[in-house]
């Protein structure tokens, strides 16, 4: 029998060339495990516009995001949420890429929404949220909106800066002694975000970075909007959500609809300088689920992260990095490209 890419990657004279293609924080992940576990990678990453991690709110936030695909994704979501800190302190320092640990905030903005959100909260009774009442609301964030009613919190989750993380990633990579290039002849892993063809299309997601005085310290979500506040003062306001193709145009309804549910839960953002408008396209496959693994016997994908894709990226590299090691990974059976035929569509 051969020897595996394990140990042919422990032997420096013949260490495995493995080509990742597409640098987002999917990509990059994956490339630095990779560098981490012996291999010798390129990095082959051709800018494209509405790259998703740097438009990314980077809220870690799996039990907020529950209900997309939620069984086979929320074990996936809740290991890689624990991998977070000791993840990114091989990358960085916290501070570095912003990595807060302060948690979310479900809001009720009036009466309408109490009942939803008082459901919500039992539901994710899992999750270990807190009721909170009115005044114990305003104690733990006093710029709300007076009409704001109730809600609850849910203490584990985080966030981190995307960008940040991004940058960060590629500078460790570089400093490991990645190399940047063009695909060789070895295993090609396929990173491409919603550039992934056949196996996504593109949810377009718009967001504003907002700049100004700290208003809120917890990430404020309401079914309509969330905010998600960042060290150095800005708070990120996000995201839409459609189907328009690749159209990286900011629109100025997407733009009026954010403000406007964003100022509904704290109306001090209108005193706030807008610093940027973002938009990203979200890779999502049919399932809402990611695609994860061999699709040639020399060809990985890696994508269709959707809406978590920043949460997923240590599980993510950690499982690929397994699958390359040989290992097997049942964690990927729900996310196997099988369940697909290659035009994209359901098996
Ligand atoms: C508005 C918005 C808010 C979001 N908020 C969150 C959040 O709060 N939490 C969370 O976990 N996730 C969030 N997401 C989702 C998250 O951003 C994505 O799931 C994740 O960034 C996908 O990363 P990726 O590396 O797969 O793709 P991308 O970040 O899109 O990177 C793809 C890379 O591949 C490159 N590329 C493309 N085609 C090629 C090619 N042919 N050859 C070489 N390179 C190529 C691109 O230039 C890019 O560098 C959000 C997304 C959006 C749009």
């Amino acid at each position: 029998m051969g020897s595996t890419r394990k140990e042919r990657a422990r032997n420096d004279s013949s260490r495995a060339e493995i080509a990742v293609v597409g640098g987002g924080v999917i990509g990059l992940a994956v490339a630095n495990e990779l560098l981490d576990r012996g291999y010798a990678v390129t990095l082959v990453d051709e800018a494209r516009e509405g790259v998703a991690s740097n438009a990314a709110a980077g809220m870690l936030a799996p039990f907020a995001e529950d209900d997309v695909g939620a069984d086979a994704l929320v074990p996936l979501m809740n290991a890689s949420l624990e991998m977070y800190p000791g993840w990114v302190e091989r990358i960085a320092s916290a501070d570095e890429v912003d990595l807060t640990s302060t948690g979310s905030l479900f809001v009720a903005r009036d009466r309408d929404r109490l009942a939803t959100l008082r459901h919500e909260a039992r539901r994710r009774t899992e999750a270990n949220a807190d009721w909170l009442d009115r005044d114990a609301l305003f104690e733990l964030e006093p710029h709300l909106s007076p009409r704001a009613l109730g809600g609850f919190r849910v203490a584990r989750e985080r966030a981190i800066d995307p960008r940040r993380l991004r940058a960060a990633l590629a500078r460790r990579f570089d400093a490991l002694g990645g190399r940047r290039g063009d695909a060789g002849a070895g295993l090609v892993v396929r990173c491409c975000g919603a550039w992934t063809d056949p196996w996504v299309r593109p949810v377009r997601g718009q967001a504003l970075l907002l700049s100004g005085a700290p208003l809120v310290q917890h990430v404020i979500r309401t079914p309509d909007v969330y905010l998600v506040p960042r060290r150095d003062g800005r708070l990120y306001v996000g995201a839409t959500s459609d189907e328009r193709g690749f159209d990286a145009t900011a629109s100025a309804g997407d733009t009026l609809e954010l403000l406007r549910e964003a100022f509904l839960v704290v109306p001090g953002i209108a005193e706030l300088a807008i610093e940027a408008i973002v938009v990203g396209f979200r890779p999502a496959t049919r399932d809402h689920l990611p695609v994860i693994g061999y699709v040639a016997p020399d060809t990985i994908v890696a994508t269709g992260h959707y809406r978590n894709g920043v949460l997923l990226a240590p599980i993510t590299a950690r499982l690929v990095a397994d699958l390359i090691d040989g290992d097997a990974v049942p964690a990927l059976a729900p996310f196997d490209p099988a369940r697909f035929k290659p035009n994209g569509g359901p098996a």
